[in-house]
């Protein structure tokens, strides 16, 4: 199809939207308005139309689930090479990217780390651990605030006059701690990927030169969600020049907790006053029933902007809400429904979804799916990543690539064993904390004779030696082949058969650890960046394609992928931008959704935006459930209907299960409905 073609399937407004290359655009509409479509024809409008080159186009949204789907869509448009260099990504990839070619220019060595949150969290444990007794839930307290001001751009040296108490204080000191300590193990945590970009656009003309040079257009999807951090990665690349399309929808702003500024709407037309507004009505996606129901709910909140969507798909079915017993009935309603719906409707297993609030809640219902033997996905749960044996892995690897990365050192330094014991550890910590310098170096140092006994020192020794051999050979040539021969020749296999309660089980996670490296193999291959690439040595590739991996993993555990013909389970968070024919939305009550935390927090409108984002995920079918018992620490509690199921439109809901609860009034009328129904049925 050509793209003339292309353009002719979209409505006049889409058109104007991809047409329009002259200046800054903004594509504001509400859910299955076509705006994610609206990105994806114009990078091929961009490419086919205008002569664009690819490499120059770069194009980002939140969830690498989004950014594969985008790219799989554009992968369908474009031909042959046309492709080539294109960037569709996380805006995280995006930044790790701009860090992994500016190393220098950042102050850093080659073969840096990138900390997951956990290890950041292990960082800043030992950190705090020094300064005061601290538990765990002040490290979450802390970290999260260290978060916060790196996605708000508060660098360290500032974050104490932001500070509004002693507890904001004795954050900002660890913050300080936290970033002195991660730059000296050449590391780099998750919020880094997006702010070092920044300050480093700020600061460095050169560099800024460089990128805007580099990327001529940008296209960012899911607009609302971005934080102030990643508006100034736009800004910045973009500059005067501001040729880039921003499409979004203030009503799906559901990481205000993560950062997120929906008010990056409004600041996006003061920085550009020549910004293109751009507004979509049409729903391509939902019935007018389920849209309708959208509206009437979403117009409980705040507007900034009005929006009205309309469908011309039809009435569609009622939206249904079921009352369970508890929420063991409502698990098993729902596995038992879509196992008949599936064959009623003539769907295919991927055709569902369920949606929840919280991780926890599919725990019940993936054991009903399996009951039934219906095979199901679950985004955000333990994901491949998380295993021991492939964390392990990654620790060698991250090791390899950064030998001052003291977490993973600490991490595999016995694993398999070594006879290196806590003790040792803790003595060779202490000798390295003084020196100021990472344990790994710490173990070559002759000094250690002093603290340590000679058979730890040879041990260590032992082991450091391993290392830089198979590091000397990375070095050398094949990386690749290095790592697997490591991998054969220190006898981790045995370790996990030692380890693991049967043979199949070891067998199973030694697998795990060939299919990482198989990955790591593709990930090199798969290098989608542009001349500079092939440039760098092997090394330097499998140092990328390390921390693509590492980066994944981290992206993974907020939403996963796979195309297999599956029912979907998904939190609402993991959802967005996703449609399915028939959606369940599951646990449909006060402090469930809206959520405890947010009611008590006064931040309920965006638990309405979180519903909306649900509810607008179905194209065909919606059913609510709700169970009016539950367990919750323990204890077995009674239920409230959430307030947003009153917030719909009465009339299009069709309630079961609800009898007992129902006000007599509205029984009475519905029984007089019944026998008007039954006698005009009769003549
Ligand atoms: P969300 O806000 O949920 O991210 P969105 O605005 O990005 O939604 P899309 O996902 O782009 O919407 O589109 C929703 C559905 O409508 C998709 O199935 C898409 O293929 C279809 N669609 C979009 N535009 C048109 C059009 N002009 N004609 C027919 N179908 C369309
Ligand atoms: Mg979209």
């Amino acid at each position: 199809m050509s793209i003339q073609q292309r353009l002719a399937k979209l409505n006049p407004r889409q058109q104007e939207a991809v047409r329009y290359i002259d200046g800054p655009c903004l594509v504001l509409a509400g859910a299955g308005s076509g705006k994610t479509s609206v990105i994806t024809t114009k990078i091929a409008y961009l490419v086919q139309a205008c002569g664009m080159s690819a490499r120059r186009i770069a194009a980002v949204t939140f969830t690498n689930k989004a950014a594969r789907e985008m790219k799989e869509r554009v992968g369908q448009m474009l031909e042959g090479k046309e492709g080539h260099g294109l960037t569709v990504s996380t805006f995280h990839t995006l930044g790790l990217n701009i860090i992994r070619r500016e190393l220098a220019a950042l102050g850093y060595r080659p073969g840096f780390s990138l900390f997951d949150p956990e290890d950041a969290k292990a960082l800043l444990r030992d950190l705090m651990h020094k300064d005061a007794q601290v538990d765990a839930e002040v490290i979450n307290r802390v970290q999260h605030r260290i978060s916060q001001w790196k996605n708000d751009l508060v660098l360290p040296g500032e974050a104490a006059s932001h500070a509004t108490d002693q507890d904001e204080l004795f954050a900002a000191r660890a913050y300080e701690a936290y970033v002195r300590h991660l730059k000296a193990y050449n590391a780099v945590d998750f919020d880094d990927l997006i702010l070092l970009p920044v300050v480093l656009l700020r600061d460095d003309p050169d560099a800024l030169a460089r990128w805007r040079k580099r990327i001529h257009y940008m296209l960012v999807d899911e607009y609302q969600d971005t934080n102030v951090s990643q508006y100034q990665l736009v800004k910045l690349l973009m500059g005067e020049r501001a040729t880039f399309t921003v499409v979004g929808d203030d009503d799906q702003s559901i990481y205000a907790w993560r950062g997120a500024r929906p008010e990056n709407l409004v600041t996006l037309g003061e920085d550009f006053p020549r910004l293109n507004v751009i507004k979509l009505e049409q729903n391509y996606r939902s019935t007018g029933t389920i849209l309708r129901a959208a509206n009437t709910l979403i117009a409980n909140n705040p507007h900034v902007y009005d929006k009205t969507l309309w469908s011309k798909m039809g009435e569609g079915a009622a939206i249904r809400v079921v009352v369970n017993r508890h929420e063991e009935a409502e698990a098993e309603r729902v596995a038992s429904e879509i196992l008949t719906r599936r064959i009623k409707e003539r769907a295919e297993w991927r055709d569902f979804a369920v949606l929840y609030r919280g991780n926890f809640q599919s725990r019940l219902l993936e054991l009903k799916l399996q009951h039934y033997q219906i095979p199901y996905k679950l985004s955000g749960g333990t994901s491949f990543f998380s295993r021991n044996e492939i964390k392990d892995a990654m620790a060698y690897l991250r090791l390899l690539i950064n030998p001052a990365d003291d977490n993973a050192f600490l991490r595999i330094v016995n694993v398999p064993r070594r006879e290196i014991g806590p003790g040792t550890l803790e003595k060779l910590a202490n000798y390295a904390s003084d020196r100021g310098g990472s344990l790994f170096a710490a173990c070559h140092e002759l000094g250690l004779e002093q603290v340590l006994p000679t058979r730890a020192v040879e041990r260590l020794g032992r082991f450091t030696h391993f290392i830089d051999g198979v590091r000397r050979r990375m070095d050398a040539g094949d990386a690749l082949a290095a790592i697997r021969d490591m991998l054969r020749d220190m006898d981790y296999e045995a370790w996990l058969y030692q380890n693991a309660s049967t043979p199949t089980i070891a067998e199973r996670r030694m697998a795990n650890v060939w299919t990482l490296i198989d990955q790591l193999e593709k990930s090199m291959q798969a290098d989608p960046e542009d001349s500079a690439a092939s440039e760098e040595t092997e090394t330097d590739g499998v140092e990328a394609a390390i921390s693509r991996l590492v980066l994944r993993d981290i992206l993974e555990q907020q939403a996963e992928e796979d195309d297999s013909d599956r029912v979907q389970l998904l939190t609402m968070h993991a959802a967005k931008g996703l449609e399915f024919p028939h959606v369940y939305l599951m646990g449909l009550e006060e402090e469930l959704l809206p959520h405890r935390n947010a009611v008590e927090a006064g931040t309920v409108e965006e638990e309405r935006r979180l519903a909306y984002v649900g509810i607008t995920r179905a194209r065909r079918t919606l059913t609510l459930t709700l169970a009016r018992q539950r367990k919750a620490y323990g204890e077995l509690m009674d239920c409230t209907p959430s307030r947003f199921l009153d917030e719909l439109p009465e009339a299009d809901l069709e309630w079961e299960g609800r009898a007992d609860k129902e006000d007599p009034d509205k029984k009475q009328a519905r029984g007089k409905d019944a026998i008007a129904g039954l006698r005009s049925l009769l003549g």
